[in-house]
């Protein structure tokens, strides 16, 4: 019995799996199918190109829905053309033995009144970019009153590519009812913010995102003379209340004194490095870990074991002496697919070194101004 065999799928489907050659499901498709299947749920699957997300929504969906029934149930937005038609081909190979499974594809750039025909023709799942799909519903040419399953596919380039009103737009088309599967290679906040919008309660599969942070941080840098560095710190977490954050700094002391004056200062801080004994060490961890302190100042050397959650900043005092610390650094945040900052400040002499740690982690900084006071107090 192979392994597509234990995840609740029909023999229609089963068939059309052996005869497609799949061996076994990949990781995406081992956790979301059988959940997919036996829950109505929305649910956010974060997973890389290339690692099977087509199927394991595919196959749920196509498992899902009512052959008999002639109305649209499944609605795909995906972000190209190109693609719309792959996943439409997709579908329709693993649905080879389900009798009478309608899937149409629309797009911009062909003639929409053979579009239009298509889909009358009956269109159990209709699979869409996003500014098609919205003509189409302008002209009253679609009826997704009756959708079941909504999924967002490839939910980042989408969004990359503005389509963040019409997916509003057409969202608000379909019942409430209906479950949405958003499915991702990353993590930004536009993503995080639809899936907040327009989810209740998503589960969430993340599959290899865990060492390989980079994607859902978001890099910026802001340029400040070196005296104005702890006032600019201040800033940055005055602009973010909810902060729970590591913050990095080269030295001990410099560690231990920038840690005094957050306190002094009357922000949630404590120092981690290793001046302090072990005692002391473990005490700090346990308050950060359970969130009585918000800031985290600490040595690299120190914060080398930290395996902590929901970090959402990671804040660069002072750039490391080793440029490839800064990916350990930042790899503290935007751990299991969620998405997290990471800050440097600097001074304009070490401007150069951004471009020599874009060069290691293949992102761009963003160039940020720090929040003035205004800001700060709205
Ligand atoms: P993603 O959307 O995650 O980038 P795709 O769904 O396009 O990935 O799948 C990538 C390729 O892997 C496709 O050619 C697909 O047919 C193939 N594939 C998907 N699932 C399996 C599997 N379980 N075994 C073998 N090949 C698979
Ligand atoms: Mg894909």
């Amino acid at each position: 019995m192979n392994k597509f065999e234990q995840l609740g799928l029909n023999e229609q489907l089963l068939d059309a799996i052996r005869e497609m050659g799949f061996e076994s499901p990949s990781e995406v498709q081992e956790k979301a199918i059988p959940v997919l299947l036996e829950q109505h749920t929305d649910m956010v699957a974060l997973a890389q190109t290339g690692t099977g997300k087509t199927a394991a929504f595919g196959f749920p969906l196509i498992q899902k829905i009512d052959t008999f029934n002639n109305t649209t149930q499944g609605l795909i937005l995906s972000p190209t053309r190109e693609l719309c038609l792959q996943i439409a081909q997709e579908l329709k190979n693993y649905s080879k033995f389900v009798n009478n499974l309608r899937v149409v594809a629309i797009y911009g750039g062909a003639s929409i009144s053979e579009q239009a025909r298509e889909v009358r023709r009956g269109a159990h799942i209709i699979v869409a970019t996003p500014g098609r799909m919205q003509d189409m519903i302008n002209r009253n040419m679609v009826d997704i009153s009756n959708i079941d399953v909504c999924v967002l596919d490839e939910a980042d380039e989408m969004l990359n590519m503005g389509f963040y009103e019409d997916i509003s737009s057409i969202l608000s088309h379909t019942p409430r009812e209906k479950a949405t599967w958003l499915f991702s290679a990353t993590m930004p906040k536009e993503v995080a913010a639809i899936a907040k919008k327009f989810m209740s309660s998503p589960l969430e599969v993340t599959v290899g995102t865990k060492n390989s942070s980079s994607k859902n941080v978001q890099h910026e840098y802001y340029t400040v003379s070196g005296r104005d560095r702890y006032l600019a710190l201040k800033r940055l977490a005055d602009a973010n209340p909810d902060i729970f954050s590591v913050i990095f700094c080269r030295t001990k002391r410099d560690t231990q004194s920038v840690a005094e004056k957050l306190i002094e200062d009357g922000y949630s801080a404590a120092a981690l490095h290793g001046d302090l004994s072990q005692n002391q060490r473990d005490l700090v961890m346990k308050s950060f870990r359970t969130r009585q302190i918000q800031m985290l100042v600490a040595t690299d050397v120190a914060a080398r074991g930290i395996d902590v959650d929901d970090i959402t900043h990671v804040i660069n005092y002072q750039l490391p002496d080793e440029i490839e610390t800064y990916t350990h650094r930042s790899g503290r945040t935007g751990r299991a697919g969620k998405s997290g900052v990471s800050m440097v400040i600097i001074t304009r002499s070490e401007s150069r070194k951004i471009g020599a740690i874009e060069r290691i982690i293949k992102t761009k900084f963003e160039a940020k101004q720090i929040p003035n006071a205004e800001e700060i107090c709205e």
